[in-house]
C-alpha cells in the first residue's frame, strides 16, 4: 500500500500562505477572547473517550485547562464550552470568516491537489478493500465542500450528501451544486435510512460530545456500512514532542484522541474497527518549524537536532515516512464497520 505521495510532498506554506497568517492569528486571538468571556459557563466533563472521571491536569494554554485521562490517555479540555457556546463561537468566528474569504480561496488549488484528491483516492481504496457498495456517501462536516465536489466528479457513488450545520459553509456547498443537509449529524434522519459510507475529516476533535456524534453516524449508516474518520493523534510525533506549543493544541480542539482510545469509543458506539493508520505528512516539518522559530528548544534534544536540522535534507522525508508507516504520525485515519 502506498501511503506517501510520490508526486510532490505536501508543505505547510502551500496550504497556509505565509502573507495571510498574521491577520489570521489576530482574528483567532480575538475569537478566543470572546469565547473566554463566557468561561463561567463552561462545564466540566469526564473523559470524552472512556467516560472516566480520573483526569489529571496536563497543561494550560489560552486560559483553557487540558486534562489527560488516567485510564485511556486521551487529552481533553475540561471545563469546556457548552454546545450552545460552541454554536455561537463558530457562527460568529472572525477567523472562519477570514478563512472563508481569503485563505481558502488562496490555497484551494493546492489543497485540492495535495489534500482532497488524495483523500478521495484513499476513501475509494478503503471502500474497495472492504467491498462497500458504491451507493450513498455522506460527509459529516463538509466545510467548503471540496471533498464532496471532488468525489462527485469521479462519479463513483450514486449519491453524495454534504452534512454541514454552519450556515455560511452550507451555502458554499450548495453553490457548488451539492446536496446539503444543514444540521448536526445527531439531528439527521434520512428517508430510507441507508448510507453506505459516512466520512468525517477533522471534525470529532471539535465536538462537545464525540460519543453523541458517533451514535449519530451509526444511526444513518446501513448495517455493515463504513465509517471513516480522521483527526489528530495525540500520541503522534508532532503533538507528543511539542505538547502545549503544538498548533494542533488549540481552543477549538476539545478532544485529543489516539488510535486506541478512539477505537474503544467506536466499539462502544456500535462499530467494529477495521483499520487504524497514521498517514500524516507534516509532523517532522512542523516540529522543525517550531525549532527554527525558537519556540521549541531543540538544542536540548541533540538527537532531534541532528535529524530535523543538521541532516534534514537527507533524512526528513524518510523520517516522516517512518512515522506515517508505523502509527506514529499525529494525523490518523480510522475505518470502522457498523455492526
Ligand atoms: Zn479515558
Amino acid at each position: 500500500m502506498n501511503e506517501h505521495p510520490e508526486a510532490g510532498r505536501l508543505t505547510f506554506e502551500e496550504i497556509s500562505p505565509e502573507h495571510l497568517v498574521p491577520e489570521q492569528v489576530e482574528r483567532f486571538a480575538s475569537d478566543i477572547q470572546r469565547l473566554l468571556q463566557h468561561r463561567h459557563e463552561f462545564v466540566a466533563v469526564p473523559c470524552p473517550a472512556c467516560e472516566s472521571e480520573r483526569g489529571e491536569k496536563f497543561f494550560e494554554k489560552f486560559g483553557m485547562t487540558y486534562l489527560v485521562c488516567s485510564d485511556c490517555e486521551t487529552v481533553y479540555i475540561s471545563p469546556r464550552p457548552t454546545p450552545a457556546l460552541l454554536e455561537m463561537y463558530y457562527a460568529t468566528s472572525e477567523n472562519y470568516a477570514y478563512w472563508n474569504k481569503y485563505i481558502f480561496p488562496a490555497s484551494e488549488n493546492a489543497r485540492r491537489e495535495k489534500i482532497f484528491r488524495p483523500r478521495v483516492d484513499r476513501i475509494l481504496e478503503i471502500c474497495g478493500r472492504h467491498n462497500v457498495p458504491r451507493g450513498v456517501l455522506l460527509e459529516v462536516g463538509a466545510g467548503f465542500g471540496t471533498f464532496c465536489e471532488e468525489l462527485q466528479r469521479r462519479n463513483v457513488f450514486r449519491r453524495v450528501i454534504a452534512v454541514e450545520p454552519t450556515p455560511d459553509l452550507a451555502q458554499t456547498c450548495r453553490n457548488r451544486g451539492l446536496e446539503v443537509i444543514e444540521k448536526p449529524i445527531a439531528q439527521v434522519h434520512l428517508e430510507g435510512g441507508a448510507v453506505d459510507v459516512v466520512a468525517s475529516f477533522e471534525v470529532i476533535e471539535h465536538l462537545f460530545s464525540p460519543r453523541e456524534f458517533l451514535f449519530g453516524c451509526a444511526s444513518v449508516l446501513a448495517p455493515g456500512g463504513l465509517l471513516v474518520i480522521t483527526c489528530p493523534n495525540v500520541k503522534g510525533f508532532e503533538v507528543a514532542v511539542l505538547g502545549a506549543i503544538s498548533d494542533t493544541v488549540d481552543v477549538e480542539h476539545l478532544n485529543y484522541l489516539h488510535p486506541r482510545s478512539l477505537s474503544n469509543l467506536l466499539t462502544k458506539c456500535g462499530f467494529r474497527v477495521l483499520e487504524a493508520m497514521t498517514p500524516g505528512e507534516l509532523d517532522a516539518e512542523l516540529v522543525r518549524r517550531k525549532a527554527l522559530a525558537g519556540e521549541f528548544k531543540i538544542d536540548a534534544h541533540p538527537f532531534l537536532k541532528e535529524l530535523l536540522i543538521d541532516r534534514w535534507e537527507e533524512l526528513g522525508d524518510a523520517f516522516q515516512r517512518f512515522l506515517a508507516e508505523n502509527g506514529l504520525s499525529s494525523h490518523m485515519w480510522l475505518v470502522a464497520r457498523r455492526v
